[in-house]
């Protein structure tokens, strides 16, 4: 698969809903850990500034007024013994754990003019409680201290959070605090004493309803934000969920048929593959073209040719079994469809039906489908439905004709393409190698059964594939345009020999050359052969151009342009294969041609009757009349020759007389 599909594959995949939920309860748990968090700092900076406070006050009423001014203590000596008791003793001695001992109020920090400030500060509130006034004032930046106001007051002054209490007591040594406490927790708090005995006396935890108010007002923003934000993420995710599904949708729709396109089937293919070793079974992929639809937009309008498309679409489905097969739209006019097979036959009667309902979707048009078969089979491994689909298109790539018609991929079509890379691969380094040879097949006089003429074909002598024939090679060098190349080399190899021949003085004869028909794309051609043998100085009544077979090129006014000038140029030009494939009688009207060659399939299979026969006699009659000469290829038995030479045939080339001939074995027919 393709590297920009792989990335868009793993778009849509990243899109499962799996992913999404595991995302929020991720995001869930941050959240919760990130609330729990904060309010363990909070808990604990309350609990801790309260025991910090608690024991502060303790061990200053302890040293301003003795431990009898406590209710509830416990004095323990060194061993852990209890020496001293008052109140009601709830202690669970075993259980304490130390606190940090944060020391005495230190009095030089205490600000000089205490009352001074206290007296300007503006009251947050305050009440009376019994017999005494409280007065809260805003903080000041002394966490704790007592001291004496007026010598008439004891003021303790106390830090809670950032409110400063100050508790007046009018008859002087007895300090009481009073406040409003919500919750009121008894706990014992250890205080060392100066001679190695342990004061162990109650403290309350206490909180507030300020505190609390907080609290729960702290814990209702977290609640409300933590809803806001559940609420939140459960629309994103499903708006989000809803969206990719569409861009599911969208990345697998097909926008002509509104089916599933080859995305789809791509991936859905590649799973129905992965799985199938476990069933067992085979499965073969199938490129299915529908061969008119061009012209029928050409002719109707492209949108009822994609309303074909849409029952094309639908027939194909109706073949297939929902469950285990699958078809797409692959592009234009081509569909892909996976198939489930046990035997070829069965298969192709499958498809046999499919094309019978295709070629039936317009009643007012016959269609026409080709198909290219894939079959993999259920052992193999490593499967690339791109590639799978490739070989189905490379089979259904071999039909020929307009007709419905299926092809199935094999093994020597893979040897071919790997032929075809090859030959495209080395044919360069094979040229400059001189690794193409000419051979030399003579011509006769079917009457003197003299030497009169010889044709010149390549051979390519490869050092990795031997002697290979031109049939093997030619057809792809016509393909590829590396044709135009191989004939200039031909050409000038002739030429060269013919050179060398003359002045030896050998009994030279003209050697034809094959020209092909795509090389008559060149507008210079006749020029470019001209020069070619004028660079050797051979006489042009030497050299004759066949003209080749070529199914890729047919512009007749560029080749009776080309003939008529080498014409000009004093070279014969004949006609190859004549009576074959596209030598037809409408360019012998046309072409001024000096030479026939019939085609060697005249004198193969004669059926008996001298049908064979009739038609080479009278296109021997008929070159005559035209003031052409003839040539009969292929020719094998005494028989031909005889009735060639009765027949007024003026040269024969075929195996009856010679093979195609290394040059060295053609200088000696020569002789
Ligand atoms: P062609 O030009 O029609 O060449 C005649 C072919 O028939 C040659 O095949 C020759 O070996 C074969 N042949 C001749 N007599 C007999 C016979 O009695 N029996 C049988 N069975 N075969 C006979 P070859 O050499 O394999 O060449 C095949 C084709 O390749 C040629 O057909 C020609 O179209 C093309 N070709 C060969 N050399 C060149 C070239 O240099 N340039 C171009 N453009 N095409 C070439
Ligand atoms: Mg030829
Ligand atoms: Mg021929």
């Amino acid at each position: 698969m393709g590297n920009i599909k792989e990335v868009k594959f793993r778009e849509i995949k990243r899109s499962h809903i799996g992913r999404s939920i595991a995302g929020l309860l991720f995001l869930g748990i941050i959240l919760f850990l990130a609330f729990a968090s904060i309010f363990g700092v909070f808990a604990f900076y309350t609990v801790d500034s309260k025991i910090r406070d608690e024991y502060q006050k303790i061990s200053i009423k302890v040293q301003r007024d003795g431990k009898s001014s406590l209710t509830d203590y416990l004095l323990i000596d060194s061993d852990g013994n209890i020496i001293e008791e008052k109140g009601n003793n709830t202690c669970d001695l075993k259980s304490g754990g130390n606190m940090e001992f944060i020391g005495p109020v230190d009095d030089e920090a205490l600000p000089e003019h205490i009352d001074e400030k206290i007296k300007q500060m503006e009251p947050v509130f305050s009440e009376i409680a019994e017999e005494m006034a409280i007065t809260v004032y805003p903080d000041t930046r002394f966490p704790i201290f007592t001291r004496d106001w007026d010598g008439d007051f004891m003021v303790d002054l106390w830090k809670i959070k950032d409110v400063l209490i100050a508790s007046v007591d009018r008859n002087r040594g007895k300090t009481e605090f009073y406040k409003t406490d919500l919750l009121r927790l008894p706990y014992w708090l250890e205080l060392p004493q100066s001679d190695g005995t342990r004061l162990v006396c109650r403290a309350d935890f206490v909180l507030y309803l300020r505190e609390l108010a907080v609290i729960i007002a702290l814990a209702a923003i977290v609640a409300v934000v933590s809803i806001i934000l559940c609420v939140y993420l459960v629309i994103f995710l499903i708006r989000n969920l809803r969206q990719r599904k569409k861009m599911r949708e969208v990345f697998f729709m097909d926008e002509v048929t509104g089916k599933h396109n080859w995305m789809w089937f791509l991936q859905n293919a590649e799973s129905i593959l992965k799985n199938r070793r476990n069933r067992g079974d085979k499965y073969a992929v199938l490129d299915i073209v529908f061969v008119n639809y061009r012209n029928f937009c050409v002719c109707h309008s492209v949108k009822e040719g994609e309303e074909m498309l849409c029952r094309v679409y639908e027939t194909i489905e109706k073949h297939l079994d929902e469950k285990h097969e699958l078809c797409a739209h692959h592009s234009a006019a081509h569909f892909a469809a996976m198939m489930q097979y046990e035997d070829r036959d069965i298969l192709e009667g499958r498809i046999r039906d499919m094309i019978a309902d295709l070629e039936k979707v317009n009643s007012d048009h016959k269609f026409n489908f080709w198909v290219g078969v894939d079959r993999i089979g259920k052992d193999r491994r490593d499967i690339d439905i791109e590639r799978e689909y490739n070989n189905a298109g490379a089979a259904r790539a071999t039909i020929t004709g307009e007709d419905s018609a299926i092809a199935f991929f094999d093994e020597k079509m893979v040897e071919e393409q790997k032929w075809i890379d090859t030959v495209n691969e080395s044919q360069q380094k094979a040229l400059e190698n001189e690794e193409f040879l000419v051979y030399y097949q003579p011509k006769y006089d079917p009457r003197s059964e003299k030497l009169v003429g010889a044709e010149a074909l390549i051979r390519w002598k490869s050092p990795v594939h031997g002697m290979v024939s031109p049939g093997r090679f030619i057809p792809q060098f016509e393909k590829n345009g590396f044709i135009t190349k191989i004939d200039h080399y031909m050409l000038d190899h002739v030429a060269a020999d013919q050179r060398k021949w003359l002045d030896a003085q050998k009994a030279c004869v003209p050697v034809s050359v094959n020209v092909s028909r795509a090389h008559f794309i060149e507008e210079d051609l006749a020029e470019q052969i001209r020069d070619i043998v004028d660079k050797y100085s051979v006489p042009h009544d030497y050299i004759e151009i066949e003209l080749t077979e070529s199914a890729f090129f047919d512009d007749k006014n560029a080749l009776i342009s080309t003939i008529k000038k080498l014409k000009g140029y004093g070279f014969k030009v004949s006609m190859d294969d004549f009576g074959s494939g596209y030598s037809s009688l409408n360019s012998l009207k046309e072409m001024p041609l000096d030479v026939l060659k019939l085609d060697a399939e005249f004198f193969r299979n004669d059926d008996g009757e001298g049908r064979g026969q009739i038609v080479v006699s009278e296109a021997i009659s008929l070159a005559k009349k035209l003031n052409m000469h003839t040539v009969a290829e292929g020719v094998e038995e005494k028989e031909q020759v005889d009735f060639l030479a009765r027949e007024g045939c003026d040269m024969i080339q075929g195996y009856y007389f010679s093979k195609p001939l290394p040059k060295e074995e053609f200088e000696e027919k020569m002789q």
